[in-house]
């Protein structure tokens, strides 16, 4: 269990602007292979969005919603952002059709109201194929889940030292389950983290789409976690995701 109590952590949230006049604020984009899920190993495009409505005590991207540690980044329009990636790709001498684009945060389904316009102006840049990295909370519209094509959604525990009632929605999560497009990925790092996934996640999600990580930032970290995750993986009927990215490079950004 975290050696934080809950009166002791009070995440300090960046408030999110809800009118951004169409606008999405752009944190970073990077050029890597997805680290996680089911698609491991893809290259992919990654765009990072800032704010989060969580706010957990471990997360490793404070720089997208942490008042202390906020980084402004960029506000740029989907046609703005579409002529980056184009050109981001083109610097690298890849080619769109061959990645994947990750929609990640902070929580980017904070800007639902502006993502299905950039995904739609991607795909017609010969971008063919987009991941979304969410937490779970936000109910999704229409017009993402049509525009979507995979949800890697990581529900959080009570690990992340926040109460358990914030950190659930079974209404998005069921919605997310019946799209047959969903993984949900845990982090874990005890075996408490194990029940907690049995006790309140599974009367919602199919045992087959549940993912066990390892928690950990460093790599010596994630290989002592790695033969007790994948046991446990194995012993409940989930599915076991390495974190490539922090395996090779630990915490460091755009990796
Ligand atoms: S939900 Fe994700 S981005 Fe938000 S605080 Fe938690 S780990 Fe960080």
């Amino acid at each position: 269990m975290s050696a934080l109590s809950l009166t002791e952590y009070q995440p300090r949230l960046q408030p999110w602007p809800k009118d951004l006049n169409g606008l999405l604020p752009l944190n970073e984009a990077f050029v890597s292979v997805q680290g996680e899920g089911r698609f491991a190993g893809h290259p992919a495009l990654f765009l990072r969005f800032n704010y989060c409505n969580l706010g957990c005590s471990w997360c490793d991207t404070r720089f997208t919603w942490d008042i202390d540690k906020f980084e402004n980044g960029d506000l740029l329009s989907p046609q703005q952002i579409t002529k980056l990636a184009v050109d981001f790709i083109k610097t690298q001498s890849k080619n769109a059709s061959d990645m994947h684009v990750v929609l990640t945060g902070g929580e980017p389904m904070l800007h639902q109201d502006r993502l299905p316009e950039l995904i739609s102006n991607l795909r017609q840049a010969g971008f063919n194929f987009f991941e979304i990295e969410t937490n779970g909370i936000i109910l999704p519209n229409v017009p993402m889940l049509k525009s979507v094509d995979w949800w890697n959604c990581s529900p959080k525990l009570s690990n992340n030292d926040m109460p358990v009632k914030q950190n659930i929605s079974v209404e998005t999560l069921r919605i997310l389950a019946d799209t047959g497009k969903a993984d949900f990925k845990f982090v874990v790092s005890s075996v408490q983290d194990i029940d907690e996934i049995i006790a309140l996640y599974l009367p919602h999600i199919p045992r087959h789409l549940v993912m066990l990580m390892p928690e950990g930032f460093t790599r010596a970290k994630q290989i002592r976690q790695i033969p007790w995750v994948r046991a446990a993986a194995i012993r409940h009927g989930f599915r076991f995701s390495p974190r490539l990215h922090i395996l090779k490079w630990g915490n460091e950004r755009k990796r």
